[in-house]
């Protein structure tokens, strides 16, 4: 389900969140802006209702940026994205790793996509 935004009139608006990585305990000692799994595994959640492209980026986002660098020991958190919190205390390498890998995953969906045809 898509909702097209009277406010953003060339965007496409996604309702509810798009994806989200729970972590075992544990993964709070390494960041407290965590998300704790109930089961002990790394889980990740994809919003079923995105279109299928999105899927794909938000997976990548999800899959080999927070859990990736949890399995790696690295701090799998946003933490202070400038413009989510106004501060100035970025996760830099895990905001550099989701950019790359959600690009990379739309750019292979785009590719799949034109194998079909
Ligand atoms: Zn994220």
């Amino acid at each position: 389900m898509k909702l097209e935004g009277s406010m953003y009139p060339n965007k496409t608006i996604y309702p509810g969140f798009l994806g989200q990585t729970v972590l075992p305990e544990g993964a709070d000692q390494i960041s407290s802006d965590i998300r704790k799994s109930t089961n002990g595994n790394v889980q990740v959640y994809v919003n079923p209702l995105i279109d299928q492209e999105q899927q794909v980026s938000t997976f990548s986002h999800e899959a080999y940026g927070h859990a990736l660098l949890f399995l790696r020991k690295e701090d799998p958190s946003h933490r202070d994205t400038p413009g989510r919190t106004g501060t100035d205390k970025s996760n830099d390498p895990l905001e550099k790793q989701i950019k790359a890998r959600e690009k990379e995953g739309k750019r292979n969906y785009r590719k799949h996509e034109r194998l079909k045809k």
